[in-house]
């Protein structure tokens, strides 16, 4: 919502986090959610969603490096890939960079959020809806992952937080039927959220993924504009456990494809699953 025409804020309980804009470009009460796009002084544009931050000119390499190169590089030929949600493009720009996906199908339940990131924030699908391998496929992710046939080897969730329309998206129901659609080896990534903000978050997917799949590893990074401290997401394979992978097998192939990032580096992947005591003591 904005204030006084100055200023954006992003409401939580008991924090608000306001950023001074320049313009405010766009708002749409679409069928499924509230979308504003702001200008704003300290992160350029600002995608919201029912008043949530969702990504950044400025801040969001930090997100969709972590959450693409983490699984992508953890897995041995990732030919086919999903991404629920993701309408600003920024996690398909990432998934395409690599020569090998041959097809890297994206569902998304609001065509508008996609063509106005395509109009007013670019820069941060940079062309790759327009790639020959990306299919953009208009539709509730919940219902797609339990009704298509299509198998996977990176299943990447880049779903909101748990209001309006992705509330699906946390549901036992959901991550039974993601788990039918990986390939053998395959790898699944979601969000879970800021390990202040929304604490719960972690443990309630923990306890669910923990019944469906092998390994499930939350790594935790940095995103400026996901407010409460460290982020985090959660790795789920029946078949590969990311503690066992070394740093210099990744190097090698960040070296052998020239992948070039500005947050992510084999170290912070490495490192990104060693976690804070209290996250350990959480998922208990
Ligand atoms: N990086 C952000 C975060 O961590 O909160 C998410 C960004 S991305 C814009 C989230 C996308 O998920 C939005 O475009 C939204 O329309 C989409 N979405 C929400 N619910 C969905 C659903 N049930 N199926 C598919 N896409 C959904």
């Amino acid at each position: 919502m904005t204030e006084h025409g100055q200023w954006v804020s992003e409401k939580w309980e008991n924090v608000v986090t306001r950023y001074r804009i320049k313009a405010y470009l766009y708002e749409e009460k679409s069928e499924f959610q509230h979308i504003q796009l702001v200008d704003t002084h300290e992160y350029g544009k600002m995608l919201l969603l029912d008043g949530i931050v969702q990504t950044t000119e400025k801040d969001e390499f930090f997100y969709h490096e972590m959450m693409v190169h983490v699984p992508m590089l953890s897995h041995s030929a990732p030919k086919q890939v999903l991404i629920i949600g993701g309408g600003d493009g920024g996690v398909l720009r990432e998934v395409l960079h690599y020569p090998q996906v041959e097809k890297a199908v994206m569902v998304e339940i609001d065509a508008n959020v996609v063509d106005f990131s395509k109009k007013y924030i670019p820069s941060i699908n940079n062309g790759a809806f327009e790639d020959k391998r990306a299919e953009l496929v208009f539709a509730d992710g919940a219902e797609y992952v339990e009704k298509t046939n299509g198998t996977y080897d990176v299943i990447i969730v880049d779903s909101p937080d748990p209001i309006g329309p992705a509330r699906v998206l946390f549901s036992n129901k959901f991550y039974f039927h993601l788990h039918r659609r990986l390939t053998p080896g395959g790898i699944m990534v979601r969000q879970t959220g800021s390990l202040q903000i929304q604490a719960d978050e972690q443990k309630q997917a923990y306890n669910v993924l923990k019944n469906i799949f092998t390994h499930v590893a939350f790594y935790v990074y940095c995103v400026p504009t996901y407010i409460g401290g460290l982020f985090s997401s959660v790795f789920c394979s029946d078949n590969i456990d990311p503690k066992n992978i070394r740093s210099d097998e990744i190097q090698t192939k960040v070296n052998d494809m020239s992948l070039e990032t500005t947050y992510y580096n084999p170290g912070i992947h490495i490192g990104s699953f060693h976690l804070p005591e209290f996250l350990k003591n959480r998922l208990k």
